[in-house]
């Protein structure tokens, strides 16, 4: 069959949707209005938990929350003068209940957020636990007979009171939501979110300031959820604590994680199979097992656990299979005008300057008072045998880590101690040794990454596509990169797809994108086959040409020699020769500690 386009499969879904009303028995009606709600909790959690690798059970406190908040605010009689304007229809709940809910959210996520590792899993739960026993505690709340009479929700004098109408609303909310979720995915700040699961240090070596994008998913999570408890408690009429337990929780986390942790789609998808998974194993097994024990859900539990180990990656991959659409790739817009480039210091002038570094770990002395300078259109090698402290003392220059004593200057200024992406921001960018990209993200992208600092649109203006313009310059500053880097045929080839030596040379075309003034290259050449390197010796003549100064580490002498203007050489930490190439080359130093003796 011929794959039919994203926008027509997209088209006949929304027709169905739009007509099921219409076509659907009253039962079924309330299922999908249920499938929504679901659905609209879980999409935080694909953006939470599928893309940004932060893992939360406390879902369901924040659909709590604004289920309350919209239930107290409309149905009681003794709001606070200040507060009366919020109980006069059920959309100031919404705001309510938004409010709140990111308020809530900022200081939680404070509060967990830099907790790593199972911490943070634990932090949701303790905090998760402690809202639901609030809502069944506090007397105003209705304690555990909850709140009832909730208003329907009013557009006009047009009460949206019975499934018809609820389902349409609970649809249009998530639609929206999967829309500015999707838009938001596909934007500089979505790729710097994209980059936190098994990126961060490549990305605050890119300008991503990591602890603000894991802030803004956590939040957006949660107001996701709120939305989904305030259509909730209008839907109902009627809430009390008990569908936002901890169980609830862990039940939207499956949903995001069945349905296919990462992917948009993924979170209707899970909604979709578990909600009428349950719903079926609930009327089917007691006529098979009868209806003394609970053994849904020990079916639902195998099958969930079955689910995981066919398909990892949920379900969503699997039918993206059966269901024949054309991939969508981005194309670049040639004609986006260039983005502002910094011109580079005076040739000559210092740029980046090492004094007296010394770097211990615990009784180990990686670096020990080293010093040295790079100049603007100057290539300085940094070579020395394997352990020698190369890559530590690429780790003092960058940012990635602190001396123990010592200064490190750029252009002049102290930057000891200061964060990589505080550096990064002055203007140097740098490649890894281990290379360090998202591999499931096309090339471009993972390039794009580097021009992170070159654009200032933010999430909503990404949510709602008002950020188009900018990411056209950023996505052709990423083109133009990789083509100057001979990947310009591999635009839209995943990352992971690459060859090694390709991948080394895709983290210099990232590298460029950031408009350095210094470029810091560990081990550029390692894994590249002949022709590659000298096209690489070729293009950082060329960057050398045009004002950058370019530190590198490397092994490959004979790549070295014929290219870098000055070398210093380090053993055991130690800087033990600098000068020409040709000199330190005669350095019997140097020939006994590389050459081991001569
Ligand atoms: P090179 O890049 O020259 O091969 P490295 O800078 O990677 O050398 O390592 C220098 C020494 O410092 C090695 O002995 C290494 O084991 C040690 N080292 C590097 N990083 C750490 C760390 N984070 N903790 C402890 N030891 C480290
Ligand atoms: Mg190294």
């Amino acid at each position: 069959m011929k794959p039919l386009s994203a926008r027509w499969v997209l088209g006949i879904f929304l027709l169905l949707m739009l007509l099921s009303p219409w076509l659907l028995p009253p039962f079924y009606l309330t299922l999908l209005n249920y499938i929504g709600l679901y659905a609209l909790a879980a999409l935080g959690l694909v953006l939470l938990t599928g893309v940004g690798g932060l893992t939360s059970f406390g879902q369901a406190a924040f659909v709590g929350l604004g289920a309350y908040t919209t239930a107290v605010l409309c149905t009681s009689s003794t709001l606070p003068g200040w507060l009366a304007w919020a109980g006069q229809s059920p959309w100031l709940g919404l705001v309510g209940g938004l409010l709140l809910t990111a308020t809530l959210a900022l200081v939680l996520g404070s509060l967990s957020l830099k907790l790593s590792g199972y911490f943070l899993p634990l932090g949701t739960i303790a905090w998760g636990i402690s809202l639901y026993f609030l809502f069944g505690t506090l007397e105003f709340l209705g304690g555990h007979s909850g709140v009832s009479g909730i208003p329907p929700v009013a557009i006009g004098s047009w009460l949206l009171d019975d499934a018809h109408e609820m389902f349409y609303l609970i649809w249009a909310f998530l639609l929206c939501a999967m829309f500015t979720t999707q838009n938001l995915l596909d934007s500089r700040e979505g790729r710097a979110i994209r980059a936190l699961k098994g990126g961060m240090v490549m990305a605050e070596a890119m300008g991503v300031n990591t602890s603000r994008s894991r802030m803004v998913i956590f939040v957006i999570a949660a107001l996701h959820a709120a939305a989904a408890g305030w259509l909730y408690a209008h839907m109902q009429r009627f809430i009390n604590p008990s569908p936002f337990s901890l169980s609830s929780g862990i039940e939207f986390l499956f949903m995001a994680v069945i349905g296919g942790a990462g992917q948009v789609w993924g979170a209707l998808l899970g909604a979709g199979v578990l909600t009428v998974l349950k719903q079926w194993l609930q009327n089917l097994l007691p006529l098979v097992l009868g209806d003394s024990g609970h053994f849904e859900v020990i079916v639902f539990g195998l099958l969930m656990v079955f689910i995981l180990q066919r398909s990892s990656q949920g379900l969503w991959p699997l039918l993206a299979r059966w269901v024949p659409v054309r991939r969508v790739v981005r194309t670049v817009d040639e004609h986006a005008p260039a983005l502002a480039h910094k011109p580079p210091p005076p040739a000559g002038q210092v740029v980046l300057e090492a004094r007296n570094v010394t770097r211990q770990f615990g009784g180990l002395v990686a670096n020990n008072k080293m010093s040295l300078h790079v100049k603007a259109g100057e290539i300085l090698a940094l070579i020395g045998p394997n352990g020698a402290g190369k890559s530590t003392m690429f780790n003092q220059l960058s940012g990635v880590d602190t001396p123990t004593s010592g200064e490190v200057l750029f252009r002049g200024q102290p930057v000891t101690g200061q964060d990589s992406r505080h550096i990064a921001r002055m203007g140097m960018s740098r490649t890894f040794q281990h290379v360090k990209l998202l591999p499931s993200m096309s090339v471009l992208e993972n390039v794009a990454i580097g021009a992170h600092l070159r654009g200032e649109r933010g999430v909503l203006s990404a949510a709602w596509r008002l950020d188009r313009a900018e990411e056209a310059r950023l996505l052709a500053e990423a083109a133009r990169q990789l083509r100057r880097v001979g990947l310009g045929d591999m635009l839209h080839e995943e990352a992971g797809s690459l060859a090694l030596g390709q991948q080394r040379i895709l983290e210099i075309a990232r590298a460029l994108c950031a408009d350095p003034c210094v470029l810091l290259l560990d081990e550029p050449a390692a894994g590249l086959r002949h022709q590659e390197k000298a096209v690489l010796a070729a293009l950082l003549r060329q960057l050398r040409a045009d004002g950058m100064a370019i530190l590198l580490v490397e092994h490959d002498m004979d790549f070295v020699m014929g290219l870098v203007d000055r070398v210093v050489v380090m053993e055991f930490g130690e800087k033990i020769a600098e000068g020409l190439p040709e000199e330190v080359q005669q350095n019997p130093a140097v020939l006994e500690a590389y050459l081991g003796g001569v």
